[in-house]
């Protein structure tokens, strides 16, 4: 592994097939060279430093995953935005609020400053998600109106970053009807963001920088975290192949952060006072799978983790294939690792798991399900389901609501299946009518409903350990906070209690939320 020191984070890579991607009719190649092409196209000048290829984001080649401890902002940069705005909307997953939270650090080091108007900011980024169609669907929505702006505003700058950057169809539609954007770029060079704000602004043209390349690490990059709670990615990528999902082609392999460049985060995270950690990966129990120089797991990671002084720690998300003894051993143990746990079943038929590609059984799920069961006191379980993948029958969709019942999650994020364009599931037929969808779905939620209620029902009268996050969003004489295994929780408390731990007895239960009364630390004591 490289360490510090190490060359060529400056220098954007990729083959040069820019036509796979864009229409080139009427372009005019006015320059190339080191892999940088410049193009004008209807009237704009447009750089192309390297551009997504899936089959580049396929390979899983053997080269060592480099790690880069040598980030520092370009000197001629440092004080490049003091005076101006910036404003980032984020779509989808914790893996983008994260990379959201790394490009705020990286622009307040260059003397931006945040703005939660977009109208007086800048500099605007959409980082965006790839996982379902609406989601696009609404970033070619906000570009839309992103063009009064920039109209009105022809210095604003504006980039599109994120997954949806990662797709090859993605970059050719923003290029031939979003051509006032200044810069897209993906997920694998997030760092390259002062640098590419230099390029756009001093060559005035739309720069794509797309890495389609297997990925590195680099580490020390600045993050701006705000509150008690902190995201740390542990690895990045997956190696999976889900028929249905785009995650590792545009993420990349899968590649772990070394433990002790982890534990150090965590140290410094306790330090400076949060109170929870939610450790993050595309499949974090794959950590640790590609070290070549020693035999260190999750469940290793977890152990070592256990000691440390961050109260809380959570992770997501899990692939069950990758969940083994250790792990389970680790959380059977408590202390500060939450008994809450994100485990993806997607399906309850063995046949629909098999196209997805999931690797995994109905059978070794509820295997898995049972040893947690019986290792972690009072275990909360969540899931993700998607109904209506292509082929699905009734009876294959009966089994997904035989295997919720078996399961008995507290909660469920379910989905209708929509096809992610390049992915093998795309090519198959989707036969299941879109009413018949809906139906299941419906019929799934109620289910997942009646659990969490009969979840929340069980905590009545209980005395729980809330963190209290904030005031409650309906009323400001309440407070809110998530107990350990992740029940959201309104009770009555001055805003002083914001960032530290309550006793809640709980009192009135919903389906997807709890009330309750503070305890007073000495009533606690008397018991
Ligand atoms: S494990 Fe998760 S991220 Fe990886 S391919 Fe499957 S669904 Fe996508």
């Amino acid at each position: 592994m490289e360490k510090p020191g190490s060359p060529d984070l400056k220098s954007g890579k990729g083959t040069k097939d820019y036509s796979r991607y864009f229409d080139f009719s009427g372009a005019k190649l006015i320059s190339e060279e080191d892999g940088k092409a410049t193009y004008r196209i209807k009237g704009r000048t447009i750089q192309v430093n390297s551009q997504p290829d899936y089959k580049e984001g396929k390979r899983r080649g053997k080269e060592e995953i480099q790690i880069h401890y040598d980030f520092a902002i370009p000197e001629e940069m440092k004080r490049f935005g003091e005076g101006k705005l910036y404003s980032i909307t984020t779509y989808g997953c914790q893996m983008n609020e994260h990379d959201t939270e790394t490009m705020k650090g990286l622009l307040e080091q260059m003397g931006y400053r945040g703005t939660d108007n977009r109208n007086e900011a800048d500099l605007i980024l959409l980082n965006t998600c790839a996982i379902r169609e609406n989601a696009e669907d609404k970033v070619f929505g906000e570009l839309g109106h992103l063009k009064h702006l920039k109209t009105e505003k022809p210095g604003l700058l504006l980039g599109v970053c994120g997954c949806m950057s990662q797709e090859e169809g993605v970059v050719n539609r923003i290029l031939s009807k979003h051509g006032f954007v200044d810069m897209i770029f993906g997920t694998h060079n997030i760092h390259r963001l002062p640098a590419l704000i230099k390029e756009a602004v001093f060559s005035k043209e739309l720069v794509v920088e797309v890495w389609s390349k297997e990925g590195d690490i680099i580490e020390n990059l600045p993050k701006k975290r705000e509150g008690m709670r902190a995201w740390v990615n542990i690895m990045y990528g997956c190696d999976k192949f889900c028929t249905y999902c785009i995650v590792p082609y545009t993420r990349g392999k899968e590649r772990s952060r070394l433990p002790e460049d982890v534990i150090a985060e965590l140290r410094e995270l306790a330090r400076q006072g949060f109170k929870e950690v939610t450790l993050l990966g595309q499949n974090v129990n794959a950590y640790g799978k590609d070290f070549e120089d020693r035999d260190y797991t999750f469940g290793d990671l977890m152990e070592d983790l256990r000691g440390i002084g961050i109260p809380r720690i959570r992770f997501m998300t899990s692939h069950p294939r990758d969940f083994d003894d250790k792990l389970v051993a680790a959380l059977g143990k408590g202390g500060n690792l939450m008994e809450s746990i994100h485990l993806p079943v997607q399906s309850g038929s063995n046949a629909i798991l098999k196209r997805m590609s999931r690797k995994y059984s109905r059978e070794t799920y509820l295997e898995l399900v049972g040893k947690l069961k019986a290792a972690v006191p009072n275990l909360s379980l969540s899931t993700d389901i998607i109904v209506g993948f292509p082929g699905e029958t009734d009876e294959q969709f009966e089994e997904t609501m035989s295997l919720v019942r078996e399961v008995g999650y507290d909660m469920a994020y379910t989905f209708i299946y929509s096809p992610r364009e390049g992915t093998p599931a795309a090519a198959m037929e989707d036969n299941v009518p879109v009413e018949v969808k809906n139906e299941r779905l419906q019929r799934l939620n109620a289910l997942l409903a009646e659990q969490s209620r009969a979840a929340s029902d069980a905590l009545l009268g209980r005395t729980l350990e809330v963190l209290v996050e904030g005031e409650s969003k309906n009323n400001a004489n309440m407070l809110s906070g998530r107990t350990r295994t992740n029940k959201l929780v309104h009770f009555e408390g001055p805003a002083e209690w914001i960032g530290s731990f309550v006793h809640v007895k709980i009192t009135d239960t919903k389906t997807w939320y709890i009330k309750g009364e503070a305890v007073p630390a000495e009533a606690l004591a008397a018991n």
